[in-house]
């Protein structure tokens, strides 16, 4: 079997993504209902989200403020007015007969994500992001099906990509950025496993280099980014057997079987026609003034990459540590906070959380802001080494004391006499004497064995417990043996 690697050579892969982002406002889109994962079913339900007759549904600002805030940090361009609109169709979870989204006059357009590809940066292209709300559950048990309206009503945004994205890989990416910068600016959670944030994949193929694009299959509703990569490397082998033998390609909807690994035919495409869009008569626009969206622009956040390209300018720190630190909002700020105790030397501050404690926490499965070392540890440590009161390696001893026990390093530092040895008389006497026990050593590295140097350093570190000096050791070293 071809991987879809060797297949991506003969065609050029299209992929756009249809993403539903649940905002974390506290209560639903147009009622007062509590928005809150798990419940109890059919608990957070009202005459409005129930659809009684006669009710009528009120917009909630703050679901308005989130998608503005992500639209702003997603370089969209936000429109000062946009309607809301019924798309008609009959679920069981949909009590209305309708579900309440925008159509032809979005909240905001042609925004962009940057994404990093193994040929460098790639902007993938923004189409739309629009407001909507979310349907409710409908859980299959045995021969009974039951329905759960909590979600119902639920604030969604969605975006819309063009079809930008030329493979798995991109895809992920794309969607780990979205999640992230969600994250940044607070206005989800974007956790797949709670359904927070959902993703349909479009994606079609064209002989490599044609500017005409194939037919589209859509894939609905994946729930993981590794199923998502799965199901979108089995799509591309799919169509490209079907291309290779001269069949066309069905414009359909297909879903993954996460056990199978393969797609199948859910239905054929549906068009805009088929849910007769119309303004809801219900709803007044969405009106955003200009001074509103420049308040929301001012109120927001440093955003990933502005932290990235700030880590590497301020701090010398490389791309790669800069993109690390910033992938995660509260790893960052744990690094910021580092720095606020002893900014002397922010590349050292790096390092210690990126090896040791990133390191560390991963192993036994601790999230960073549970970490029993401290921001305030970690300034500690780089301040001891950077002003030779402790070595670097002593350094490490201390990091796995203070993980165990979250004592202070200056204190343990204390407690155990680990203070460097800087004093030029003590060390050179170590030096001489442990030069004495070893006259053979010294009279070979005389006569040009210089990798010898190594063999002496090691015994004085071991007379003096690692403590000495080790440039100073080098320096007396060298003096003493001529
Ligand atoms: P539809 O009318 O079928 O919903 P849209 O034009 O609204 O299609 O696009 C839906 C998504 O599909 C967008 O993310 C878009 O970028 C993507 N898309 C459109 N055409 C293609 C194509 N030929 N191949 C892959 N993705 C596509
Ligand atoms: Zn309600
Ligand atoms: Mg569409």
């Amino acid at each position: 079997m071809e991987s879809a690697v060797s297949l991506e050579r003969e065609f050029d892969v299209v992929i756009g993504l249809e993403t539903h982002v649940q905002m974390s406002t506290n209560t639903k889109m147009f009622c007062g209902c509590k928005v809150e994962f798990a419940a109890p079913p059919n608990t957070n339900v009202c005459p409005v989200c129930l659809a009684h007759p006669g009710s009528l549904p009120v917009i909630n600002k703050q679901a308005v403020e989130f998608a503005v805030k992500a639209a702003i940090s997603l370089n969209c361009k936000v429109h000062n007015l946009s309607i809301m609109a019924r798309k008609n169709y009959f679920y069981p979870d949909l009590p209305k007969g309708y579900q309440i989204s925008q159509y032809d006059k979005p909240l905001a357009t042609d925004g962009w994500i940057k994404i990093k590809t193994e040929n460098g940066y790639k902007k993938i292209r923004i189409h739309r992001l629009h407001i909507e709300e979310d349907a409710g559950k409908t859980i299959h048990e045995g021969s009974f099906s039951y329905v759960d309206l909590n979600r119902a009503g639920t604030p969604l945004m969605e975006i819309v990509t063009e079809p930008d994205i030329s493979s798995a890989e991109e895809a992920r990416q794309y969607l780990e950025k979205l999640r992230l910068i969600m994250r940044y600016i607070g206005v989800s959670d974007a956790d797949m496993e709670k359904g927070q944030l959902r993703c349909d994949v479009n994606i079609s193929l064209k002989p490599k280099g044609s500017d005409k694009l194939g037919t589209k299959v859509e894939l609905k509703n994946i729930n993981s980014f590794r199923f998502i990569v799965k199901a979108i490397e089995y799509e591309i082998e799919r169509q490209s057997k079907l291309l290779k033998k001269g069949e066309k390609i069905v414009q359909e909807t297909r879903l993954f079987d996460p056990n199978s690994g393969k797609t199948y035919t859910m239905r054929t495409k549906e068009e805009a026609h088929d849910y007769r869009y119309f303004p809801d008569p219900d709803l007044l626009p969405i009106v955003v003034k200009e001074e509103k969206i420049e308040e929301i622009k001012k109120s927001l956040p440093e955003l990933p990459d502005q932290k990235v390209e700030r880590y590497i300018k301020e701090f010398g720190l490389t791309e790669y540590d800069a993109t690390v630190l910033a992938s995660d909002k509260e790893l960052a700020l744990f690094f910021e906070e580092s720095l606020k105790d002893f900014a002397e030397n922010p590349k050292q501050t790096a390092n210690w959380i990126l090896n040791e404690l990133l390191g560390k926490l991963n192993d036994r499965g601790i999230e960073i802001n549970k970490s029993p070392v401290k921001p305030a540890h970690i300034a500690q440590l780089v301040k001891l080494i950077q002003d030779g009161t402790i070595s670097g390696k002593i350094g490490k001893e201390i990091f796995d004391e203070v993980f165990e026990t979250g004592k202070d390093p200056v204190n343990i530092v204390e407690e155990k006499g680990l203070k460097q040895i800087s004093d030029e008389g003590q060390i050179r006497q170590i030096v001489k004497s442990v030069l004495e026990k070893h006259p053979n050593e010294v009279q070979k590295y005389k006569e040009g064995n210089t990798k010898l140097l190594g063999f002496f350093v090691g015994q004085i570190m071991k007379e003096t417990k690692g403590k000495a000096n080790p440039t100073l050791v080098n320096k007396i070293l060298q003096e003493e043996l001529g």
